[in-house]
């Protein structure tokens, strides 16, 4: 299969094009605005999975620049250029950090690499997640990363997209072993509540894309295994820190979670 963006398919609807629409983005077809509005429609609020997930990861993303020295991020599971993609919060701390963005749509891939290859510090890899050795060995990873230093291994709303049977837990533990001491872990998931919203939006997502799978904070912190889960822990993601937001769609206000802020988890590990 051809990752290099010629196979942009617009009568088929793509998980990062309807994402992208939920946030407010235009790269989007009609076909995804049609699964995007099931949710707006039928499922009223759930937008807030998508906002509460990249405010949590804008956050992480800025924490890491600013309280480690952690200079090169891997971003799996990238997504379509947004408001704050992820070199920019780095570089807007530490402007010397370096991020591979991985994704295989074709519309990340034509998007990305007009605006995430942006400078000499960013690369696009268009290589499954599924593959982390794949992604390990890509020229362009060894170009910019150095696996001999601290990494920030992103997994935002990713490993909710890989089956149990692709073995998520594998994935994360690849990366472990691939980073040294100090590396850090951010990950965001789909949380199960165990409640008729959960079970609705799965249905939508495994209609769609026969995959999307809510796990249990229990579950989540298991795919983290090895690693020593920071403060405060696997926790909705409006809740992961959220006093040190800098990001637009966080004002910070003290209010109840709606339903669906509390459908998607956050969490940050660091390699022992
Ligand atoms: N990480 C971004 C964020 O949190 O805002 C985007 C998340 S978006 C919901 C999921 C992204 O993962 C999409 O861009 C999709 O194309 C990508 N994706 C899904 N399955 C993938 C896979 N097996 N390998 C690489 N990327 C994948």
């Amino acid at each position: 299969m051809s990752y290099d963006g010629s196979a942009i398919d617009p009568t088929k609807p793509s998980i990062a094009r309807v994402y992208d629409y939920l946030l407010g983005g235009k790269d989007n077809y009609a076909v995804d605005r049609e699964i995007g509005d099931v949710f707006k429609r039928d499922l009223p609020g759930s937008v807030a999975i998508a906002f509460a997930n990249r405010a949590a990861l804008t956050r992480a993303v800025g924490q890491i620049a600013k309280t480690t020295d952690i200079r090169q991020f891997i971003d799996l599971g990238s997504g379509l250029p947004t408001a704050d993609n992820v070199h920019q919060v780095a570089q807007r701390h530490a402007p010397e950090s370096r991020v591979v963005y991985v994704d295989i749509d074709d519309q990340v891939l034509v998007h990305g690499r007009a605006l995430l290859e942006e400078n000499d510090r960013t690369r696009v890899v268009a290589v499954d997640v599924r593959d982390p050795e794949g992604i390990r060995s890509h020229p362009a990873t060894l170009e910019i990363i150095d696996f001999t230093r601290p990494v920030a291994v992103i997994f935002s709303a990713i490993l909710h997209h890989v089956n149990d049977d692709e073995d998520p837990a594998g994935i994360v533990r690849y990366w472990r072993d691939q980073v040294p001491s100090g590396s850090h872990f951010f990950i965001s998931h789909f949380r199960s509540g165990n409640n008729p919203e959960t079970r609705e939006a799965e249905k939508v997502l495994q209609q769609t894309f026969g995959r999307g799978r809510w796990r249990t904070d229990t579950e989540i912190a298991s795919l983290l295994d090895g690693l020593e889960i920071l403060d405060p822990g696997i926790v909705p993601a409006p809740l992961w820190r959220p006093d040190e937001s800098d990001s637009p769609w966080n004002s910070g206000e003290q209010r109840e979670l709606t339903v669906w802020e509390h459908l998607i988890a956050a969490g940050m590990a660091r390699k022992p």
